[in-house]
């Protein structure tokens, strides 16, 4: 909150450099864009990185292709560890970030009476997985409530561990609401228990600085297309380099292992051993760029317009009579939730869309126990990113108070 107040209003952004991000962003010319959540626009140097790579696969072949940029290929892996804190070899690049989740988790060799901690805030496809792996090995999951600001409690978490908890499993950024989780914390209980530690960054990563070794975290994933602004269909595993032996990669081929003798694999020495051989590298490609784009902006300055964007869009939509804002947290970030009374959340999504504005729809099945502890089945999700403005504020909250 510190951080928001110094920033001032353009959140620390010069009016210049607000319209330098808004050039980059083809998209902003088109339309009104809160969905950043969802899928954020992409700035030209990601468009352009990606479409080169594929025209350069049309003219020369695909394999050619991935041979003459193989160096751009590679730097992907030192842009995302500079990104996330940590070393080229700790990075993992696959498809989504269901996808890193996945392998990380289905990659702890859990036994009967192992216990997973987790948060309500959780993410609905981690979830399903805690619920298979619980049936499937006899493990019990545990869900830490909540402290009085909506955040995972510190305090519940510390006293809910023992020895038998083998991961405590936390969404950092939920899908539906503006929360902060205090990850650093969490990473201190997780390392004094002796337990693995993974934390779903998906909404994190892009629009706050997130960095491996202070949180603490052992496991971390995320997406390219959400607030990193990169391709859809991209995905990061963070691993740290001493657990890696710890974790049984649930599949793998002859990228992620070699093939030695005819009774014999071994496996690669990295976190690219969560990777398969087949890869999208145009996408990959528009991903380093988004990487670096965000980099060249800074982490910080990001995490400080977008909190502050979101501040005042909160304030504004909050003066809407029937309109509820759902976000909790002690820190709050770009993502935007509420409600307005006697309204269905479709159709304040396709009034606002009708004034050419694009926000998402939250619903129970994303985050159930958060969504049914707060006696909600839908919220209407507006997520700023740098490059929305107060006038595009203003317009989502007229719109809004259209419907009301
Ligand atoms: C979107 C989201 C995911 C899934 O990311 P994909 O890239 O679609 O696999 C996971 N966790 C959270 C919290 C999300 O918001």
């Amino acid at each position: 909150m510190e951080d928001i107040r110094q920033a001032g209003p353009g959140g620390g952004f010069s009016s210049d450099e607000v319209a330098r991000a808004r050039a980059d962003t083809p998209g902003c010319a088109k339309v009104i864009h809160f969905n950043n959540a969802g899928a954020a626009l992409m700035p030209r140097q990601v468009v352009d990185a990606a479409v080169r790579h594929l025209r350069l696969e049309a003219d020369m072949g695909g394999y050619e292709a991935a041979a003459h940029a193989a160096g751009s290929i590679e730097s992907l892996y030192d842009s995302a560890a500079c990104l996330l804190g940590c070393d080229r070899e700790e990075i993992a690049v696959v498809d989504n970030a269901t996808r890193a989740w996945d392998m990380a988790f289905y990659g702890i060799p859990f036994r009967p009476g192992d216990r997973v901690l987790t948060s309500m805030a959780e993410y609905g496809s981690n979830f399903i997985a805690y619920l298979q792996v619980a049936e499937r090995h006899g493990v019990r999951v545990d869900v830490v409530p909540n402290d009085e600001h909506g955040q995972i409690s510190v305090d519940a978490l510390r006293a809910a561990v023992d020895e038998r908890v083998r991961v405590i499993s936390l969404t950092h950024v939920p899908t539906n609401g503006g929360l902060v989780n205090p990850a650093a914390e969490v990473g201190k209980i997780a390392r004094e228990a002796g337990a693995l530690y993974l934390l779903d960054a998906c909404q994190s990563v892009g629009q706050l600085p997130v960095d491996v070794r202070e949180i603490g975290c052992d496991l971390l994933s995320t997406t390219g297309r959400k607030y990193l602004r990169g391709p859809r269909g991209t995905g990061l595993l963070y691993v740290r380099r001493e657990i890696l032996d710890r974790l049984v990669p649930p599949v793998l081929d002859l990228h992620a292992a070699t093939w030695t003798a005819r009774d014999r694999y071994e496996m690669r020495p990295d976190a690219r051993r969560f990777e398969t051989w087949e890869a999208n590298y145009a996408a990959q490609l528009g991903l380093g760029a988004a990487i670096e784009h965000a980099l060249d902006w800074g982490l910080q300055r990001i995490g400080a317009r977008v909190a502050r964007l979101a501040e005042t869009l909160r304030e504004q939509l909050a003066e809407i009579p029937g309109v509820r804002v759902r976000d909790l947290g002690v820190r709050r970030c770009g993502i935007t939730t509420f409600t307005l009374d006697g309204v269905a959340a479709d159709r304040v999504r396709s009034a606002v869309a009708a004034q050419g504005i694009n926000v998402s729809v939250s619903r129970t099945a994303s985050t159930r126990l958060d969504m049914d502890d707060r006696a909600l089945a839908e919220v209407v999700r507006a997520s700023v990113h740098y490059y929305n403005t107060e006038e595009e504020i203003a317009a989502v909250a007229r719109a809004v108070r259209t419907c009301a």
